[in-house]
């Protein structure tokens, strides 16, 4: 039997996401995975707050079914909305997943603007809906004009419904001016706006939603707060939409323990955000530093990242070389960011050892 052919077509053109293989780096590197310096994912360096492991260590309710009451008042203080405006998600992901099953008919399409987070491309292929995309320009900013035609053509074939657009940007690390997002709200779109590093920088859009339904703010527990291997993600939208977003969402999607770290996080607050502008100007440190070398270009960054250009070789070969000395950092199959890496902030001993080594290549 043919096992291949059991599956539907459309998964056999799905590239599989293939994680760092951190110990045969670590074995060429000569070290112990826990000694890598990992500065390829936009990991939080700090970690979460200590008082998350206290937490959870002393939780007793692991084997009931969780409540999300508490946490969706939480998130909704912290965010400035009603409790009625919150969606909570295992990771943004799943919530970009489920914002488009929510949302797409079969022909309706997804637009979005590469380079960008590829899970836009990922889940709109694996509901089978047509993308659309529309490149941003050599410095990275959107092509508006291109948007508003694409939208505004008549071609009843595919019908845009959904734009997603990481602000600040994934991988440019340059948020998205309120001006373009109100622009972008006036056209016949539901505009996501996936506010995962809004902690480290730039103006959310969150205030638009008083007047614009059309509006989806989602943003994560990984980054600012150091929970990526938690798994927490929530989006903000207005109620009528996010009772149909709670509809869609598996009953307990997210689990005890995300609710747990992140009630410890809201308690320790001051720590969190402590850790947060500690990394925001070592960013400003690095971006320095990593311009002083002469022949890395670093763009200007208002996330946990630093997008730099590359001169003399390529960014997999500059990748590669570092991690032979156990730093990772992030390179790009495109042929669009050939000549770029992407480099997490990381706590100052880091960021030192990952000059230290770019200076003697
Ligand atoms: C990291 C990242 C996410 C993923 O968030 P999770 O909550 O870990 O799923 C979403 N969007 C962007 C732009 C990201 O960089």
């Amino acid at each position: 039997m043919d096992v291949e052919s059991l599956v539907r077509p459309h998964i056999h053109q799905l590239q599989p996401y293939v994680p760092p293989d951190l110990e045969t780096i670590a074995a060429r590197a000569g070290l112990a995975i826990d000694q890598l310096i990992r500065l390829d994912s936009n990991e939080n360096a700090f970690g979460p707050s200590p008082r998350v492991a206290q937490a959870l260590a002393r939780y007793s309710g692991y084997q009931f079914y969780p409540d999300y009451r508490a946490l969706r008042e939480a998130v909704a203080r912290y965010a400035g909305v009603t409790p009625q405006q919150v969606v909570l998600g295992n990771g943004a992901d799943e919530l970009i997943n489920l914002i488009i099953r929510l949302l797409l008919a079969p022909d309706d399409a997804v637009v979005i603007c590469p380079p960008t987070f590829p899970m836009y491309r990922f889940y709109t292929a694996l509901d089978c809906h047509p993308l659309l995309t529309v490149p941003r320009d050599d410095d990275f900013a959107l092509d508006m004009a291109g948007i508003e035609a694409l939208v505004r053509e008549p071609n009843n074939a595919v019908r845009p419904r959904l734009i997603f657009l990481p602000s600040p940007g994934n991988p440019d690390g340059q948020a998205i001016p309120l001006d373009v997002v109100r622009r972008l709200l006036a056209l016949p779109l539901v505009v996501v706006m996936d506010e995962a590093y809004i902690e480290f920088g730039g103006e959310t859009a969150l205030p638009l939603l008083a007047e614009h339904g059309n509006l989806i703010v989602v943003r994560t527990f990984s980054k600012w707060a150091g929970m990526a291997g938690l798994r927490l993600g929530y989006a903000l939208l207005v109620p009528e939409l996010a009772g149909y977003l709670e509809r869609v969402r598996d009953p307990y999607n997210v689990n005890a323990a995300a609710v747990v770290a992140a009630l410890a996080t809201f308690d320790d607050l001051e720590t969190v955000r402590a850790n947060v502008a500690h990394l925001i100007a070592e960013r400003e440190r690095l971006q320095r530093e990593l311009a002083a070398i002469g022949w890395l270009e670093p763009l200007p960054s208002q996330a946990n990242f630093i997008l730099c250009r590359v001169q003399g070789c390529s960014g997999p070969e500059l990748a590669d070389a570092l991690a032979e000395r156990g730093i990772l950092i992030r390179a790009f199959p495109t042929p669009r960011l050939q000549s770029y890496v992407r480099i997490t902030v990381g706590r100052p001993e880091q960021n030192d050892a990952l000059l230290r080594a770019l200076r003697e290549l």
